[in-house]
């Protein structure tokens, strides 16, 4: 356990890649239990050393005030933007660094030219003659990406930046980032203001894939069909400023995500009259974008059992069939917020249901889901429940929703989340008889995925984790939290957080440990995801306990909403605030790939010596006595053999009536001496021992995978009777290896087998050194029938060539069938 103590007088902080190669000791002992403050940065003013914000905590906020129309026919957006900037840093600035995400979608971006080809069935270079004359694998996806980055102009056009005073400000784009020179450097507790005009054409999602984007629906009854606009980083953003790092203006790659400001956002959004738009913050100018009917059922949805629809099914619809030349401005306001992003169709229905949460910050939140007919009963029944869901579960485990809105929104995008408003992917299928159906899968999907996007909306919407450094403190912490409240929606759907949800991935080679900055993470999804939301599910029901588990997270939640943690923040409160030290837990799970693999390798049985010689050596003589015969005796006796000794039986001597476990009074006197050469307490402990006489059992463990856990024991005995026994992870702590353990019981309970973690908690990678005695391993085999070769030198020509040409419709016939 650390110390403040420990913290103010370490001066040399080493980063933890120095930390563990320094070496610890001679021979190959390694201290798995080293405490994590000499990885962790130094606790400072700006976050101190229980893992909170520290007494001179600042962060900068930035206030946007947006003006954007979207050309529906151009797929683009063309807007103004005014931001106040305040300097709350103890720092003079003389620039400032803003994020231009469109500029990913650039053909001469760093994350166009640093993406490497990857053949699916092939990776890395040909080895041989006959691997270079298979050709490589190019999906027809990327196809349709190089085909519309050719086609289209990407990335912003910034017009006109000047300052409040009309003055133009120098600026420079690097890339993702762009730099904007102020006329004079910005002194801390002031603010600036500064304004531009831009533009950018929308990317189709479909196609190139970014988190937002357009999508064409041509199958609609309007000629050329309608489009669903998802808008997300989609204006020019301040990058975060910060203590740890000051400007995190990292290149934009693609994979770690953002890091931001808070600030209040006023943004008009200029639509086609027949769009339905759906913002952060919530919207200012119902009157003038709402007819009277449905402004009603918006003031209806407040007290509702079910979700009311504000845009009705039929009224989708319609406006899918029109269209029109006429402009709508819907004006949307959000406070104290880190983003903004909206989405914006004629396609859209909207449905509403208030959650009242109480409490004093917002007591009403309208929970809304925005769709168009592909999403059918699966949006109607699910969404907006599972958003009031989430914001109940979430609740209980930090805060109060902070925010009047919390939304879902279909689209292209599979997943993504921003302040109050998601992106969800999932669909009905239409079928020949006009009706929609959906999968089981698609089902779970929706719910998973809504909660999942919902929940990002606290962690890292509010609880504002650094996500281009550390893709696990949003995903990691949000997937431990879907998977809790998924398993209070129904735990028959499969969450993804248990820890055999993770066994596969942790004894797999190719891995990088969780701390890694995001860009650089192998295997994203397991490694963000899935690992620490295991850990964190573990820490919670096996290590902590929920108690001690909830306090601290909630702790957490608390102390750094509205805020910006760092990894060190959170691994110092949960420490602190439970009271529990674990730098073991971080270090193993989150420092290392080492995985859990614990096995039995051997139990002794004993019993006490009575040390009284005609007892013990009774006892010998029937152990040897059980041993096995001799071959060469047994075969000798069957084939009737007759011995020297029984041929001359008259030969004897006093060794034939005795043997090595004869008792003489020699044995007798020296027992009688080591009982009365004891002391009091000495004799009264051991013949009480001999009196009862229990087992002795000692259980020798070796630790496979090298990540230190505790020990979960089942022991069964031969009266059917069973004990679970939790041994803690420090039992490691001298020999992470192995260790042994003594289990004493009563005389009449006679241990007959032992299981390692019976319940799978652990995520230990090898059930079947958990078992002594071991057990046969149920599996299963498969008969099977050898195909015949199919290469272009085995074609049959001379048969294929009397084939006759299909045409469509008996294609479409064959599909029917
Ligand atoms: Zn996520």
């Amino acid at each position: 356990m650390y110390k403040p103590l420990v913290f103010c007088a370490a001066v040399l902080i080493s980063s933890f890649a120095q930390a563990s190669t320094i070496q610890q000791t001679k021979g190959h002992f390694e201290d798995k239990f080293r405490q994590l403050d000499e990885a962790l940065p130094t606790p400072n003013v700006y976050r101190n050393a229980a893992g909170e914000p520290g007494h001179q905590y600042w962060q900068q906020k930035v206030d946007y005030k947006i003006k954007a129309k979207l050309d529906e026919k151009q797929h683009r957006i063309e807007a103004s933007e005014q931001i106040k900037y305040t300097n709350n840093s103890p720092d003079t600035l003389k620039y400032l660094w803003l994020q231009l995400d469109q500029n990913k979608f650039k053909s001469d971006s760093m994350a166009e030219l640093s993406t490497a080809f990857a053949d699916p069935a092939r990776r890395g270079p040909a080895t041989s003659a006959g691997d270079a004359n298979t050709p490589a694998k190019l999906s027809l996806a990327e196809l349709r990406r190089q085909q519309f980055m050719a086609d289209h102009e990407l990335g912003y056009e910034i017009l006109n930046l000047k300052d409040s005073a009309g003055n133009k400000l120098h600026h420079v784009v690097v890339g993702t980032n762009m730099r904007i020179d102020l006329a004079k450097p910005l002194k801390p507790g002031s603010s600036v203001d500064f304004s531009m005009n831009y533009a950018f054409n929308i990317i189709e999602e479909d196609a190139v894939s970014g988190r937002s984007g357009y999508e064409h629906f041509p199958d609609d009854a309007r000629e050329g069909g309608n489009d669903i606009f998802l808008l997300a980083q989609w204006f020019p953003r301040l990058h975060a400023y910060t203590d740890y790092e000051a400007w995190t203006n990292k290149e934009f790659l693609g994979r770690g995500e953002f890091t931001l400001e808070f600030g209040d956002y006023d943004v008009e959004l200029t639509v086609p009259a027949d769009h339905i738009v759906a913002a952060t913050g919530e919207l200012q100018n119902a009157k003038e974008v709402l007819t009277k009917e449905q402004q009603k059922r918006l003031e209806q949805a407040k007290d509702t059992k079910r979700p009311v629809f504000i845009v009705t099914e039929q009224e989708a619809l319609e406006n899918e069939k029109q269209g029109t030349n006429k402009q709508k401005t819907w004006r949307f306001k959000a406070d104290n917020v880190r983003d903004f992003a909206w989405g914006s169709s004629r396609k859209f229905m909207w449905d509403a249901k208030g959650y009242h949460q109480g409490g004093s910050v917002e007591p009403l939140v309208m929970a809304m889901s925005f769709y168009p007919k592909e999403g059918g009963d699966l949006w109607k029944k699910y969404s907006t429940e599972a958003i009031v869901h989430t914001l109940e579960v979430y609740s209980r485990f930090s805060f109060d929703y902070p925010y009047p809105t919390s939304q879902s929104v279909n689209g292209p995008v599979g997943g993504m989340e921003y302040p109050m408003i998601t992106f969800n992917g999932p669909r009905t299928e239409l079928q020949d008889d006009g009706s929609r159906t959906y999968s089981q899968s698609e089902k779970r999907f929706l719910i998973g995925v809504v909660i999942h996007e919902i929940g990002h909306t606290y962690f890292p919407m509010i609880v504002n984790s650094d996500e281009r450094q550390w893709t696990w403190m949003d995903e990691g912490l949000n997937s431990f939290l879907d998977g809790v409240a998924g398993r209070e929606w129904d735990p028959q759907i499969p969450w993804g957080v248990e820890p055999r949800d993770v066994v596969d991935y942790m004894k797999s080679s190719n891995q990088v440990p969780v701390m890694t900055q995001s860009d650089s993470v192998l295997r994203l999804g397991p490694n963000a995801y899935t690992k620490p939301a295991v850990a964190l599910n573990i820490l919670r029901e096996t290590i902590l306990g929920r108690e001690l588990f909830d306090f601290a997270f909630k702790e957490y939640a608390n102390r750094w909403m509205f805020k910006r943690p760092t990894p060190s923040d959170f691994f110092r409160t949960m420490e602190e605030a439970s009271g529990v030290d674990l730098d073991w837990f971080w270090r193993g799970w989150f420092y290392t790939t080492d995985h859990v693999d614990i096995s039995i390798d051997r139990v002794y049985s004993m019993r006490m010596d009575t040390k009284d010689p005609d007892i013990d050596f009774a006892r010998e003589r029937q152990i040897e006595a059980d041993k096995p015969l001799s071959l060469t005796d047994e075969r000798n006796k069957n084939t009737g053999l007759k011995l020297w000794v029984d041929k001359n039986p008259d030969v004897t001597d006093f060794y034939d009536e005795n043997d090595r476990f004869t008792v003489t009074n020699k044995e007798r006197n020296a027992y009688r001496k080591f009982l009365k050469g004891l002391k009091d307490w000495e004799r009264t402990a051991f013949e009480r021992a001999i009196k009862e006489d229990k087992n002795y059992y000692v259980l020798q463990f070796s630790n496979k995978g090298g990540l230190v856990m505790p020990i979960i024991l089942k022991l069964d005995f031969a009266d059917g009777s069973t004990q679970n026994m939790r041994i803690p992870a420090e039992i490691w702590r001298r020999n992470s290896e192995a260790v042994s353990k003594l289990i004493v019981t009563d005389k009449d309970k006679v241990l007959t087998s032992v299981e390692i973690d019976p319940r799978w908690e652990t995520a230990d990678v090898d059930i079947e050194n958990n078992y002594y005695p071991r057990r046969i391993i149920p599996s299963r085999v498969e008969a099977y029938k050898k195909k015949k070769s199919t290469s272009k030198v085995s074609r049959d020509i001379m048969q294929d060539i009397k084939t006759e040409l299909k045409s469509d419709d008996e294609d479409k016939d064959a599909d029917k069938e």
